[in-house]
């Protein structure tokens, strides 16, 4: 190790890079000064008569108002959502479904750098990522499902796959046009209409997708978008006219969906929280490794449920390990989300950031180590410094509960068996990531871990071809892949054909 560490401070790289600011220009976006509800292709004034402005975690600075639907709105939408899937779209032949989804695909292609300015602006995230990988993995959902709306009998032999009716769905702030194309994209491909309800935080792109929707000369009311904060997905999770609920949040709140919906005979899917164990043996590829762990947490904030926060580091190479982690970790670049150079953006909103304070002041008590590049914090927003922590116990708050920001909580093992222990040792189970280079032990690894989502020697990728979605307390279903139609389609029993 000492040696090691000789060669890397010896080593041409410097530990911090100076850049030039390089901006987007934010002109691309127009915003109106008020946003109302989209409720069967029009825009309507909230029945609450309620409206918020939704702010620019980076500076503080109000972007628009939006409107906070109630219980009367939410009505409007659900019966405008009933009323295009009986008289329509679940009727309308596939093969015209799939002409809407495609036009959706391209126009999310052809305004792609609006809606990543869009994103960023209103979330925080990195310019870099909303433009490389939100709104192009957006784009490629649509496209994805475009494809299977009039091959369902191919995707499902034997089953008579239909439509189920009308789709609530509930979606966090992390990854706000994502999240949307993963709900809308398959509901819609299997003839489903939809009330979305996004984040209190983070509405606008849904609202300049409604825009697209016009733009792809969408029926009026196949896909109705209720803004407002928890009191609307409440009222849309009840609902007496809605068929199936697909949520993405909190553990508590989705718990919370679970029992309302007990007994109801409503479909559901739940996408819930992580804890996610990122385990490095000591014959893998360490320089990619420590990118795979900065990917892991850093991605986004660490505003990911399937983020890697509990790094697992075989002992023997644990020194090196966080010597070239710390040594990356001066070099991430912390600061204006719209700047092109920028790693590491704004915390979503000032809850997040009391939240995440919280569980780091819970580290350090607890008797973490904590260490913190040198990096100067933008004065306006919101902002927490990339954070690792080591000297960590399995029973600390930060190796239990999900942080949801940028902290790393580092632990060490000694053997594969141990490895699995620890990794599987939370209520949670949606994702993990494995590094060596040992073929085989990926494939035992990945049968001992309970977890979703397996990656091996990478992290945080994401395809539409793809299921995903979590054991335990991470929830339950899939999306995306064949995996993700299935909840939006009934498989009459009578009907089976063959046996
Ligand atoms: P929530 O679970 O509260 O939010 C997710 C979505 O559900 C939002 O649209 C929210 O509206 C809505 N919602 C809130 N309460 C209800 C309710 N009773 N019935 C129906 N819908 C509801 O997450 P938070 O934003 O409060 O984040 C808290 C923590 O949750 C984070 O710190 C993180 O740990 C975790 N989280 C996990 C996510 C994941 O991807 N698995 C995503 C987001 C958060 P509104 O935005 O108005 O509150």
């Amino acid at each position: 190790m000492t040696d090691l560490q000789r060669r890397q401070d010896r080593s041409p790289v410097p530990s911090s890079f100076d850049y030039a600011p390089a901006p987007e220009a934010r002109d691309i976006v127009r915003l109106e000064s008020r946003y109302g509800l989209y409720v069967g292709g029009e825009w309507l004034e909230p029945r609450s008569g309620e409206y918020q402005p939704s702010i620019s975690p980076a500076t503080e600075e109000p972007l628009a108002e939006v409107a906070y639907g109630g219980a009367e709105d939410v009505d409007l939408a659900v019966t405008a959502a009933r009323d295009a899937y009986e008289n329509g779209w679940s009727g309308l032949r596939p093969a015209e479904r799939a002409k809407y989804l495609f036009r959706i695909a391209r126009i999310l292609q052809e305004r792609s750098r609006e809606l990543a300015v869009l994103e960023s602006l209103d979330g925080g995230k990195p310019i870099r990522e909303s433009r490389d990988v939100d709104v192009p993995l957006a784009a490629a959902h649509f496209f994805y499902y475009a494809g299977w709306a009039d091959k369902l009998e191919y995707a499902f032999p034997n089953r008579s796959p239909r439509p189920i009716g009308v789709a609530g769905q509930i979606i966090p702030w992390n990854f706000p046009l994502l999240m949307l194309a993963w709900k809308i994209a398959p509901a819609l491909a299997a003839g489903n209409t939809v009330v979305l309800k996004p984040a209190e935080t983070t509405p606008l792109t849904a609202l300049l997708f409604c825009d697209v929707l016009r733009q792809a000369e969408l029926p009026p009311g196949v896909v109705n978008i209720v803004t407002g904060d928890g009191r609307a997905g409440a009222e849309l999770v009840k609902h007496e006219g809605v068929d199936k609920i697909a949520f993405t949040g909190s553990t508590e709140v989705g718990k919370a969906i679970q029992r309302e919906l007990a007994g109801s005979g409503k479909k559901l899917t739940l996408e819930l929280g992580g804890k996610a164990a990122n385990i490095i043996f000591d014959d893998a590829a360490l320089d990619q490794a420590v990118e795979g762990i900065v990917n892991g947490i850093y991605f986004n904030q660490g505003h990911v449920c399937c983020a890697g926060s509990r790094l697992f580091v075989q002992e023997s190479i644990y020194e090196p390990v966080i010597a070239k982690l710390k040594r990356r970790l001066g070099t991430l670049r912390v600061g204006d989300p719209l700047d092109k150079n920028t790693d590491v953006g704004a915390i979503n909103s000032k809850m997040q950031l009391e939240r995440i304070q919280e569980l780091v002041e819970a580290g350090k008590e607890e008797g973490a180590e904590i260490y913190q590049p040198p990096c100067q914090l933008p004065e306006k927003g919101y902002w927490f410094a990339p954070t690792v922590f080591t000297n960590v116990a399995q029973s600390y708050r930060i190796a239990q509960e999900e942080i949801f920001g940028p902290v790393l909580s580092v632990l060490t093992f000694r053997t594969p068996d141990e490895a699995v222990e620890k990794a599987n040792n939370t209520p949670y189970g949606l994702s993990a990531g494995v590094w060596t280079e040992k073929g085989s032990r990926i494939l035992w690894m990945a049968q001992q871990l309970r977890a979703g989502v397996v990656w091996a020697n990478t992290y945080n990728r994401f395809d539409p071809t793809s299921p995903f979605g979590g054991y335990k307390e991470s929830g339950f279903g899939r999306e995306g892949g064949l995996h993700g139609l299935d909840p939006y389609l009934r498989f009459d029993a009578s009907e089976v054909k063959g046996g």
